[in-house]
This record gives C-alpha cells, sequence and structure tokens, in this order.
C-alpha cells in the first residue's frame, strides 16, 4: 500500500486552493452575476473548471468511472502536475527509461528534480535487475513508463510494468500517448487495482487533435483531487472542450483513421525494409517509425532538401530517424525521395 500523505508534498496537502464562482455555484441555468463576465457574445462565460460533460464522455469511452478522469492542458500540463503534486524542488527524484519522450526530464529540470535515468535493454525493454536497487531509493517519488515508447515504438512488458507498481512505494506514471496504434492492450484496467497508477492518454495523436491540447489522466480519486486543487482553475477553454466532445460524437472516423494510419505503417515498414540505406526498421505499436540508417544526418538533410521533415534521433540512438506515418500520398513522396538518395 501506499501512504498518500507522505508522497505528496506538505505545502500541497496544505494548500487552499482557489475556489472560481464556478466552483461556488455549478448550476447551469440563471442570471450569471458572479463572475464579472461580460453578458454579451458567445465566448463570454468562463468554461467548467471540472469539464463534467465531456468527462461524462471519456467514461463511456474508456469504461471508467468519471470520479477517475483528470483532463489537462495536453499531457504536458498533467506531467508538469505530477512533478507539482509529489516532488519537492532540489531533494526529490524520479526515474525514467531511456531513450524515452524527453518531456519528463524537462519538466523534472523545471521543477529542479533528479532524474535516474536506466537504458532500456537492446530489445527496447525494462531491465528489471537494473530497476529492483531503485525501488527502495529514498526520494524518489516517480517512475514514468511510456508505453509504446517513444521514440523507440515498442510496447513495455505487461509484467515487467505490473511488477514495477506493485514493488514501488511510491506514483507510477504510464504515458500511453501512442495506445490507439497498438495491438497490444492498453494498462487502464490496472488503474482499479493499484492506487498508485497514474495513466496519462491524449486526444494528440489517434483523435487528430493536437492543437485542441487536452489530455487525459486515469487514476485514484485521492490523487485527482490533488490536481484538481494544483491545476489553474478553467485550464481547458470551453472550445477545445466541445472539439473533443465533438469529435467523441464521430468515433467512426477516428477507427477508419487509425485503420488507415496502422495499414500505412506496415506499407512504409516493408518498403523501407527493401532499401539499401535502411539497417533496420524496429517493430512499431505506434503511429511512427523508429529506422536505422547508414547516415542518419546526411538522410535527414537530404530529406529536408527534399522539403520532407523527418526527426534525427542519432543523438539519442546510433543512426536512427523517426518517421511520423502520413497519408498514402506523403508516404509515397517519403519513399521517392529516399529512393534518389545514395550515400
Ligand atoms: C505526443 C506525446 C504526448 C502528447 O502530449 P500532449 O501534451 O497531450 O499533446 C505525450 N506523451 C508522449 C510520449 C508523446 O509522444
Amino acid at each position: 500500500m501506499i501512504e498518500l500523505n507522505k508522497l505528496v508534498r506538505e505545502n500541497v496537502i496544505r494548500l487552499k486552493p482557489y475556489s472560481s464562482a464556478r466552483d461556488e455555484f455549478s448550476g447551469k441555468t440563471g442570471i450569471f452575476m458572479d463572475a464579472n463576465e461580460n453578458p454579451y457574445g458567445k465566448l463570454n462565460r468562463y468554461p467548467d473548471p471540472y469539464q463534467k460533460e465531456l468527462k461524462a464522455a471519456v467514461s463511456r469511452l474508456k469504461g471508467i468511472s468519471e470520479d477517475k478522469i483528470f483532463l489537462g492542458n495536453g499531457s504536458d500540463e498533467i506531467i508538469d502536475l505530477c512533478f507539482r503534486v509529489f516532488c519537492n524542488p532540489g531533494s526529490d527524484k524520479i526515474l525514467t527509461f531511456s531513450p524515452t519522450y524527453g518531456m519528463y526530464e524537462v519538466s523534472a529540470a523545471i521543477n529542479d528534480i533528479e532524474v535516474i535515468s536506466i537504458p532500456l535493454n537492446e530489445s527496447f525493454q525494462i531491465d528489471l535487475q537494473k530497476v529492483r536497487p531503485y525501488l527502495s531509493e529514498k526520494n524518489l517519488k516517480l517512475i514514468f513508463i511510456c508505453s509504446p515508447n517513444n521514440p523507440t515504438s515498442n510496447s513495455m512488458n505487461h509484467s515487467d510494468v505490473e511488477y514495477i507498481i506493485s514493488s514501488f512505494r511510491g506514483i507510477v506514471i504510464i504515458d500511453e500517448a501512442y495506445i490507439d496504434f497498438s495491438e497490444k492492450p492498453s494498462f487502464i484496467d490496472l488503474v482499479n487495482k493499484y492506487p498508485n497508477l497514474i495513466l496519462m492518454q491524449t486526444f494528440s495523436k489517434a483523435y487528430g487533435l493536437a492543437a485542441a491540447r487536452v489530455g487525459m489522466a486515469f487514476t485514484a480519486p485521492s490523487i485527482i483531487k490533488y490536481f484538481n486543487k494544483m491545476k489553474p482553475p478553467y485550464n481547458i477553454s470551453s472550445i477545445n472542450q466541445k472539439t473533443v466532445l465533438d469529435k467523441l460524437g464521430k468515433i467512426k472516423e477516428y477507427k477508419d483513421q487509425v485503420t488507415k494510419i496502422r495499414k500505412e505503417r506496415e506499407r512504409l515498414a516493408a518498403n523501407l525494409k527493401k532499401m539499401d540505406i535502411t539497417e533496420k526498421v524496429f517493430p512499431s505499436d505506434a503511429n511512427f517509425l523508429l529506422v536505422k540508417v547508414k547516415n542518419a544526418t546526411f538522410i535527414y538533410k537530404e530529406l529536408i532538401n527534399n522539403n520532407i521533415i523527418v526527426r534525427n534521433r542519432t543523438n539519442v540512438i546510433d543512426n536512427c530517424i523517426r518517421i511520423t506515418v502520413g497519408k498514402k500520398t506523403e508516404n509515397n513522396k517519403l519513399l521517392n525521395a529516399l529512393k534518389t538518395i545514395s550515400i
């Protein structure tokens, strides 16, 4: 069992949150003279601070109760909230598995938190032998697991992840930004089993709403209580709440796009494998491919000359580029451009 009172920062436990007009009266009808809004216009009213309508829709979509859902201004806000709720600047630590998403380290640096970075093994899986000694590390508050992982594109083994959650006394954050593209099941069911798990998903990738900035966290209500205390009261705009709600009303469009992207991913991978410049195409559970090539920096620059922008990851994984799966026509242009490159 975890002791939340010992994990949460003392000042956060003591914090008396801002009480907004919509906290004090949350009814929908009436003459509103409590929030100093302009009575005219369409976007004149402050949004619902707890996004109840949207959470009800997310609850139906994910089969998880509303009191276990938190919505953030992108997953990035949720990552930052995890730091600010649990980590004392200058003394606490987090653990990540490298290479992984860069925001964990940036958020750690912003909050003056030390990062213990454990390399994934050669199959990009977690090496439990290496993690074990750290599970009882003093001041280690958070463990971040990205699955499917960015930029390696694979999913972490279920048993390794569950071992970590069940043996760690701190908080485990699973980042499932790419789960919709994976054939492997989500870890979401573990939220009901482990009170120290925060599972994140996002509308930025498969739902095609990166511009709307809406991320989801699924976790125990006792943790959500702290997120709500810390977040800016109106963290998701009415426009963005409505945009996501509308998208959830068109779930077939989402499904068709995910199917198309997965199919294109496999076609792109098969074609890349045939090329001379390719050393390896790593198996992907995401909407991108990690590709080891003969000279990543050269290929990256040549593609830019062709007006095609991929991510050069050679500084993270030797001679690797990360390619986001595009539309069929875009993928063909990439393949044709690569064919003209000789090393
Ligand atoms: C893209 C991505 C996100 C999404 O972040 P948002 O702030 O929700 O747009 C989260 N985690 C990982 C690993 C990602 O690659």
